[in-house]
């Protein structure tokens, strides 16, 4: 069976303590390869490594750096359908979904950030006569990464690229559920020739190698994406160091639906945005609230439309939806729609586990699941599933939408439907998000700031905001 290996210094090598946890395919339930478990002296080799590299990688020509991740960026591309199919087997996503969404952001982060680096100019404030200041943007120095399994080379790219082009090095922990593809790059990074020590990639279990990359006091900023509880704890242990933290965390995302959308695409769209991924996308839009007017017309075609989804072998071509990314993570998901029901919820449809033929009759698949009759505050509609489980419930004015959207501790993203122009520009202004999306779901522009409030996170990534937090900025003041 396939063991992984750790990626330090630019060599691929086994983990320090010889031990490995095991890898599975959450379409079949068996475990298909081993995932090194890292420890602290993984760690201090790879710190070791990073801090050698530091100097020449800092101090190489932009233009040198963002040529070197070019290549590294078309070497992902020209590998894209070999890494869907990984990202299929490994995650349980549909593979003409990892295609079309986790390889194409793969190798676009990477060719976003070379050449964004090249653009990337700093700020200069004049005092009339008296002198001028000018800021200066240095690299941070060593940093690390850790990121989720529901979108797992994507993310991880989506870190490492802005660090690196910025002339940091890096330590990166892809998640333990998803390890494989972070493992098929570290081989591309050797194939384009990275730099030695540029980028390290422990992998390894969150509460062991995770903790300790935070915990390393050379390590001075961390980009983490991931729960809402794992980012209060590593918060927790990050803010007395004084590390720079950018969180990406939890959404409980809310869907607007007006009597004046346009119907047929908004049924779909609402759909997408509940169900891509098995709903398992931090901005999946699971809270669906619909004008009362139009309310039974929507119920009706949207369930239709869920129910046209098509279950099936992550690794068929026409399959729409795969399974879920563990046994624990379907059973927690399955133990919601328990509660959906006992909270007084009823079923319009889906709900079961879903048992199918052939080699993936022991997977986890779960069935889209539509529920209506919950109020706000149970916990169904204020706890993040992360699964296929959307509600429905209907409203009678702006403002009644605009609070049920406000009203958990999330705030990462949310999408209004509706022609009218003047509604949408003031709903933006008083929904309380990172992002709002108009007649739209995931449409993304990767220089745009991406983030949450409230639980949702702390700090923003993309584009520029992502350069700016992957250097320290110092201010320089001349006197004239
Ligand atoms: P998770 O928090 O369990 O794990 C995320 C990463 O953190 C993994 O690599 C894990 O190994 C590591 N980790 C766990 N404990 C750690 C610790 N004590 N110290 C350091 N690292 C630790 O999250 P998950 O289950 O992998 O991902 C799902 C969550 O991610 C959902 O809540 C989802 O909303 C969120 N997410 C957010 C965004 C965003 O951009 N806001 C994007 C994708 C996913």
């Amino acid at each position: 069976m396939e063991a992984l290996l750790n990626y330090i210094d630019g060599e691929l090598i086994a983990p320090a303590s010889g031990e490995y946890l095991d890898n599975i395919e959450p379409a079949t339930g068996e475990v298909y390869s081993k995932i090194p478990l890292s420890s602290e002296p993984d760690l201090e080799q790879a710190v070791a490594a990073a801090e050698a590299a530091f100097p020449a990688w800092s101090a190489m020509p932009q233009e040198q750096r963002s040529r070197l991740l070019i290549k590294l960026a078309d070497a992902v591309e020209a590998a894209s359908d070999q890494l869907a199919i990984a990202e299929a087997r490994d995650n349980g996503k549909a593979v003409t979904f990892a295609k079309a969404v986790d390889s194409y952001r793969a190798s676009a982060n990477i060719r976003f950030f070379a050449n964004a680096c090249t653009q990337f100019s700093s700020e200069s404030h004049g005092m009339g006569d008296v002198g001028v200041n000018y800021t200066l943007r240095d690299p941070v120095g060593i940093v690390g990464t850790i990121s989720p399994w529901n979108f797992p080379l994507y993310l991880f790219t989506w870190k490492i690229a802005p660090a690196l082009a910025a002339g940091n090095v890096v330590i990166a922990k892809p998640s333990e559920v998803t390890p494989m593809t972070a493992y098929l790059f570290s081989q591309i990074c050797q194939q384009v020739g990275l730099p030695k020590g540029v980028l390290n990639i422990l992998h390894g279990a969150g509460a062991q190698i995770g903790q300790a990359i935070v915990e390393h006091p050379r390590i001075k900023a961390i980009s983490f994406t991931g729960g809402t509880a794992t980012g209060k704890k590593l918060a927790a242990t990050a803010a007395p160091m004084f590390k720079k933290l950018s969180l990406e965390l939890g959404g409980k995302n809310p869907t607007l639906v007006f009597a004046d959308c346009d119907f047929e695409t908004t049924v779909k769209e609402v759909a997408r945005a509940a169900f891509s991924n098995q709903g398992q996308i931090c901005l999946c839009g699971s809270r669906i609230y619909v004008e009362r007017s139009i309310y039974d017309r929507f119920k009706e075609a949207f369930v239709a439309e869920v129910e046209r989804i098509k279950i099936g072998d992550p690794l068929d071509e026409s399959t729409q939806h795969g399974a879920l990314v563990s046994e624990a993570h379907m059973n927690k998901v399955l133990s919601y729609v328990q509660l959906a029901l006992e909270e007084g919820g009823t079923l319009l449809t889906g709900g079961k586990r879903r048992i199918l033929e052939g080699r993936c009759e022991q997977g986890y698949f779960v069935e889209p699941t539509v529920i209506e009759g919950l109020s706000l505050q149970c916990r169904t509609n204020q706890e993040e599933i992360f699964g296929p489980v959307c509600t429905l419930q209907p409203f009678d004015t702006d403002e009644e939408a605009v609070a049920l959207a406000n009203g958990t501790d999330y705030g990462l993203a949310t999408s209004v439907w509706s022609s009218n122009v003047q509604r949408c520009h003031k709903l933006s202004k008083q929904l309380q998000f990172g992002i709002v999306w108009i007649n739209s779901w995931l449409l993304r522009d990767l220089r745009t700031p991406f983030g949450g409030v409230k639980a949702s996170g702390v700090g923003r990534e993309g584009g520029e905001e992502a350069l700016r937090f992957f250097t320290e900025p110092k201010n320089v003041c001349i006197k004239y």
